[in-house]
């Protein structure tokens, strides 16, 4: 199978485009239709000659992920199960505008996304790690998410409004763009010598679509920082003013503690926003529902933090899960408040979501609430976040499991 061309970095891409004897601006036309349009196929990119695109498609492929299911209604949380080029399935869920969690009021949805088949990482309460751990996403797979989400979103407008929304990516044959390279909008045209000098006004391109997704959450299937070349790819991609343009400060990615990872995170030049899946706060506690903490004890972790802290200078979010008689005992409030000042964090607190086959309940609401103004009463920053999606297994790994299950029913 050809790798995908949306893992791709700029630079190689250039490098073979100057190989092809291609002018640079090919390259960014080229990258309009990747990430602006979401194109799904090579012929659809008619602003590039016949031959270029056959030589693109001897070279790569261009895939998105494949809608599976879709759960979960328009004004609500949506989740998405996709099936990837090798039929291993994948979950995505698209939260509608929640100011104040990880973003900020002008945010318009927020899209929680996948970076590995499975997980390794075996938390006990987690349906993602339930089956063990697969592979890793490609970046293409996970830039692919956003794109493919985007796609169907644009379609269910255009479905509702056909005529003021063009469809997302495919563009009619009689466009205004020509399928051939020397056309009005190709400034090599302007300079054919001998060319009566008339030229028409340049026809405009089409607008591209508008971005759907504005916040990306790290916090779907699997460790992202046992990823971490690939997500870093594909991150780049997503920020980049020729990819997505999603400001790095609107991506934030989680990880139940992969120390080395948050080190390196520290010295990336972006400024993602880095969240801890915390869910205990003395090793004791947190040892016995995360086997990463054997690793990587409270003491590392938290060496690792501040030094994230440090060299970025930006607030992290510590994530914890309150789950009935684990982790819920006012017991854990005093060093839950401790580490969360020594690291100027934020503690988001979220009732856990029960898992079918694993034995975890959520607390009551009274114990929740008791947790949440105890923290408050240390001074700690805390949300205490009613889980939205309750009602559609969006607990990250829950639709795949279920999916999987049946399948191999009907197989
Ligand atoms: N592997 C990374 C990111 C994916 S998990 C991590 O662990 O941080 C994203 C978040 O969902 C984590 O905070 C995880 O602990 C939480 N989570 C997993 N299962 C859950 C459940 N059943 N209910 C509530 N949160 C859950
Ligand atoms: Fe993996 Fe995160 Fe689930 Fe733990 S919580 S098993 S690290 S996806």
């Amino acid at each position: 199978m050809l790798p995908d061309i949306r893992s791709q970095t700029r630079e190689t891409l250039a490098a073979q485009f100057a190989a092809w004897g291609q002018p640079a601006y090919r390259l960014d036309q080229l990258l309009g239709w990747l990430y602006a349009r979401r194109a799904v196929s090579w012929d659809a990119m008619t602003n590039l000659s016949k031959s270029l695109r056959q030589q693109l498609a001897e070279t790569w492929s261009l895939r998105l992920p494949e809608l599976v299911v879709k759960q979960g209604s328009s004004d609500t949380t949506q989740k998405f199960l996709w099936r990837l080029a090798d039929g291993a399935l994948i979950e995505s869920v698209l939260i509608p505008a929640n100011p104040g969690l990880y973003g900020d009021a002008s945010d318009r949805h927020t899209l929680c996304i996948s970076t590995q088949v499975g997980c390794a990482y075996g938390c006990r309460f987690c349906a993602s790690g339930l089956d063990g751990w697969k592979r890793n996403l490609e970046p293409s797979e996970i830039i692919g998410q956003i794109l493919a989400v985007e796609r169907w979103a644009a379609s269910v407008e255009a479905a509702v409004t056909p005529a003021t929304v063009p469809a997302p990516t495919e563009v009619p044959a009689s466009s205004t763009e020509s399928t051939v390279e020397t056309t009005a909008t190709d400034p090599a045209a302007a300079i054919v010598p001998g060319a009566p000098v008339a030229p028409a006004a340049p026809p405009a391109a089409p607008r591209p679509p508008e971005r759907i997704v504005n916040n990306i959450v790290v916090m779907g299937m699997g460790e992202p920082l046992a990823n971490f070349e690939n997500l870093m790819a594909a991150l780049r991609t997503l920020n980049a003013s020729w990819g997505c343009g999603i400001g790095a400060r609107k991506i934030t990615i989680s990880t139940s503690g992969v120390v080395p990872g948050i080190r390196s995170l520290a010295r990336d030049p972006l400024q993602f926003r880095l969240a801890i899946s915390l869910h205990g706060a003395t090793d004791a506690v947190r040892g016995q529902i995360m086997p990463v903490n054997r690793k990587y004890p409270l003491t590392e972790l938290t060496s690792a933090c501040e030094e994230y802290v440090r060299l970025k200078g930006k607030m992290i979010t510590l994530e914890y899960i309150l789950i009935a008689g684990v982790n819920d005992g006012l017991d854990q409030v005093e060093p839950l408040a401790t580490l969360a000042h020594r690291l100027h964090a934020k503690v988001n607190l979220i009732p856990y979501n029960t898992v079918e086959g694993l034995p975890w309940v959520r607390p009551s609401d009274d114990v929740c609430e008791t947790f949440a103004d105890q923290l408050e009463q240390h001074e700690v920053v805390t949300t205490l976040r009613r889980e939205k999606g309750h009602d559609i297994d969006a607990a990250c790994g829950q639709l795949r499991l279920k999916t999987e299950a049946k399948e191999s029913e009907v197989a």
